[in-house]
């Protein structure tokens, strides 16, 4: 194991990438103290997002290293500051994306956190809120966070498979909401990886009717089972012709170069297309601006969700009995699970079990 020394704080342990495109390596660091807002959380499941993917190869923008990554995660809380009010040692606690942001912002104010205009700290390739200190992220035994950005995990949910909510799910639950889509609309989900299997789960539960636009001809049984109504196999010649202008949504989830303008064809005038997959910088995709003009028609993005509406969508999870699909990974089968996204072979979120990591 390369280990650093642990010069103060709490000593944990936990994989990260060493440098940019590196595989990941076992790796000792240091979580800070508890401070009196903070919860010292036990990291039992933490789920492999395909941003952490593309993170660790560097393909968003120059990255922090050594990485540890994982935004999706999931545990009980060990102990907690003296001012700490929502959580009790053996709470179970969930942390996604962000570990801190300015909280006096336009943004911060309104409960968006994640679009604070300041500093945002993610939970990991970011810093704190002095801007110097790095985050690591969940692939690790120990977690220190402020209560103000931990999130209640519905108890009658399996831990490991609550985990992807906190990105994979509020990533989707936020923008299906606050386009409001509903019942009597067709919405489209693109790709049926990690993101896209809750956003199936979502629209369906929401009221719509669901089709999944898919590459891969073997999803189309468990996009079924999932809530989709149709299922389209994009890579079929002409698949996408007879569904032109009949979509009032579409969310991509899509995590690699591929173009938009197919997809955009498919709204119906005045109808929206959101995008939340973002494929590595080199690989922009097509906009065809005809398609968008023509039609009135909006392309929007969206980033995970504030706070509070991710404590919505996991209450809401819970009320509704909706859990991501998952298969669990021991830690030193991380490096093969990347590889495995990278080719779609994903059903549909790999979650790594801390309980492999070697004390
Ligand atoms: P994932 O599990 O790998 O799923 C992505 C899916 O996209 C694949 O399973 C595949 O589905 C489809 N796909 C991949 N390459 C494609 C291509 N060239 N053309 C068409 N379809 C393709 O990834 P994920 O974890 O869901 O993340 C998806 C993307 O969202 C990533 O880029 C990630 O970084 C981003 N993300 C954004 C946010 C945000 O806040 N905006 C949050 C989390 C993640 P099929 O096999 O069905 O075709
Ligand atoms: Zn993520
Ligand atoms: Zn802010």
């Amino acid at each position: 194991m390369s280990e650093v020394a642990v010069k103060s704080g709490i000593a944990t342990k936990g994989y990260a990438a060493m440098k940019p495109g590196g595989t990941l390596v076992p790796w000792e660091f240091a979580r800070r103290e508890p401070g009196p807002h903070d919860v010292l959380m036990d990291v039992a499941y933490c789920g492999i997002c395909h941003s952490d993917v593309h993170q660790v190869k560097d393909e968003w923008s120059e990255g922090i290293f050594p990485m540890v990554p994982g935004h999706e995660v999931a545990g009980q809380v060990l102990r907690v500051g003296e001012k700490v009010t929502r959580f009790k040692s053996g709470d179970l606690v969930g942390v996604g994306c962000m570990v801190n942001s300015c909280r006096t912002c336009r943004g911060c104010r309104e409960g968006l956190e994640n679009y604070c205009e300041n500093h945002l700290a993610v939970t990991y390739n970011g810093t704190e809120m002095d801007e110097v200190t790095p985050t690591y992220g969940g692939y690790s035994k120990l977690l220190v966070v402020d209560e103000a950005f931990a999130l209640h995990l519905p108890a009658n949910l399996d831990l490991a498979r609550t985990a992807p909510l906190l990105c994979a799910g509020i990533t989707t639950y936020s923008p299906l909401r606050h386009w409001k889509v509903g019942k009597g609309q067709r919405v489209g989900i693109v790709g049926l990886g990690g993101l896209g299997h809750m956003g199936v789960q979502f629209a369906r539960a929401f009221g719509a009717e669901v089709f999944v636009f898919s590459t891969s001809d073997h999803k189309t049984a468990d996009a079924r089972r999932l809530g989709a109504h149709e299922v389209v196999n994009t890579r079929k010649e002409g698949a996408l012709e007879a569904l032109k202008g009949t979509f009032d949504f579409i969310l991509s989830t899509v995590s690699s170069g591929y173009s938009l303008g197919s997809y955009i064809e498919l709204l119906k005038r005045d109808a929206t297309m959101v995008v939340v997959g973002l494929p590595p910088a080199n690989q922009p995709p097509a906009v065809d601006l005809m398609a968008l003009v023509s039609k009135r028609r909006t392309l929007a993005g969206s980033m995970i969700g504030g706070i509070a509406e991710t404590q919505e969508m996991l209450d809401f999870c819970g009320q509704h009995n909706l859990q991501s699909d998952i298969e669990l990974m021991p830690i030193d089968q991380v490096n093969t699970a990347y590889e495995r996204l990278l080719k779609s072979d994903v059903r549909y979120r790999f979650v790594i079990d801390l309980k492999t990591l070697p004390t």
